[in-house]
């Protein structure tokens, strides 16, 4: 079995797709989902889908770095609300920094980082309150993101750096500080040694996957929508990597993402 640690259902679900994208996975041996939220529109939809498809999909909420807009106060006022009512999310994410997707005006820019920094802490506290895991975003701006946690003081056994995409320096930071970085499609990619060179680094004992699912698909599928099912391909590759057959990797892999969520599976 594998589990898909990031993916973003809400597009699937909207188009219908939803029961034949669970079954493709199923056929590929990934049989559980996290379904990571973004905004207040998908909460929604992923708790209702934790509920339907108990026990095969989880989730958490979030507001993205590029999803703050005004009313970001108000709807940070409802993750309570989710963790107060069934079913619960396991983790806040994704929550973080995006330094990609900035405005060139760099007045604009400044306020968008600076209202992201103040998104960021409030939801790093809401984490804190509830002692969960956390998913993090981090685009250009691993140092900052990491210097933001450490301020705030979670627990970095909870973090995890989603898509890492970093290199091996990077995640000896986190390693430090007992954090930890999930890995993508990307690491199939052929320029993409650092980010290799990053997992071994990490070692298999605190290795994530996870698709990013409709983004990110691993080789052969790249340029492709993606989906759950081709995590099995990531799989495939990251086996290769750590030297172990299929099977011994995915079982490390399941169970670093069932301890990690406290999934209850
Ligand atoms: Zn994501």
């Amino acid at each position: 079995m594998i589990i898909d640690s990031h993916c973003h259902l809400d597009r699937f679900y909207k188009k219908g797709q939803l029961d034949e994208i669970l079954q493709r996975a199923v056929n590929s041996d990934v049989q559980k989902i996290v379904a990571i939220g973004t905004n207040s529109d998908d909460w929604k939809i992923y708790q209702k889908l934790t509920n339907d498809y108990a026990g095969k999909i989880f989730y958490s909420v979030g507001l993205h770095p590029t999803d703050i807009d005004d009313n970001w106060e108000n709807v940070l006022s409802e993750i309570a609300s989710y963790f107060e009512n069934n079913p619960r999310p396991v983790a806040v994410g994704e929550i973080g920094l995006d330094h990609f997707h900035l405005p060139k005006d760099l007045d604009s820019a400044k306020v968008i980082k600076a209202t992201q920094v103040e998104v960021f802490k409030k939801q790093l506290k809401i984490a804190k309150k509830y002692n969960c895991p956390i998913v993090i975003h981090s685009r250009n701006s691993f140092s900052e993101c990491v210097e933001l946690i450490d301020q705030n003081g979670v627990d970095w056994s909870k973090v995890v750096f989603h898509c890492f995409s970093d290199g091996p320096d990077e995640i000896e930071l986190l390693n430090k500080r007992g954090g930890r970085g999930s890995f993508t499609g990307i690491i199939t990619f052929k320029n993409a040694q650092s980010i290799r060179d990053a997992a071994i680094a990490q070692g298999l004992d605190k290795i994530l996957i996870e698709t990013d699912a409709p983004y990110l698909a691993p080789e052969p599928f790249r340029g492709k929508p993606n989906e759950p099912a081709y995590l099995h391909h990531t799989a495939e590759y990251c086996a290769k990597l750590f030297n172990l057959n299929i099977n011994e990797f995915t079982k490390q892999a399941t169970q670093n993402t069932i301890s990690f969520f406290n999934l209850n599976v």
